[in-house]
């Protein structure tokens, strides 16, 4: 089951829900392929198709520079590699995962200053 997050900016007042962690559906790798980009699919499938069955999914929140907001991204380790998926929202490239208190607020660009609340949860 996944966390929902208010993540809220105490410099700028700002506040995003995001979901973040892994749901119900996050075990099978068949229904995870489709939340990445082409390229990124393409690795996923040679990787099952060579009989990979280890992986990590979850989503996790990350700054989008393009559209000015924290979206909730999917992430997977599989292989040994980690691989990002873009913005749900604009589709821009994003990334490295950070740790809540290094991440930059997208609105205000101040770092440290993103506090998260747990408010529910999703799977
Ligand atoms: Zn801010
Ligand atoms: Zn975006």
């Amino acid at each position: 089951m996944g966390c929902i997050e208010q993540i809220t900016c105490r410099s700028c007042g700002n506040s995003w829900q995001c979901e973040t962690g892994s749901g119900m559906d996050s075990v099978f790798l068949d229904k995870t392929i489709p939340l990445f980009s082409e390229e990124i699919q393409q690795e996923l499938k040679s990787f099952q198709a060579g009989g990979g069955r280890e992986f990590d999914f979850s989503q996790e929140v990350l700054a989008c520079g393009s559209c000015q907001e924290l979206v909730a991204v999917p992430v997977i380790t599989f292989n040994g590699v980690t691989r990002i998926g873009s913005c749900p929202k604009c589709g821009a490239k994003l990334g490295p995962v950070l740790p809540l208190k290094k991440m930059i607020c997208p609105r205000c660009h101040q770092t440290g200053c993103l506090e998260s609340q747990e408010i529910g949860f999703w799977d």
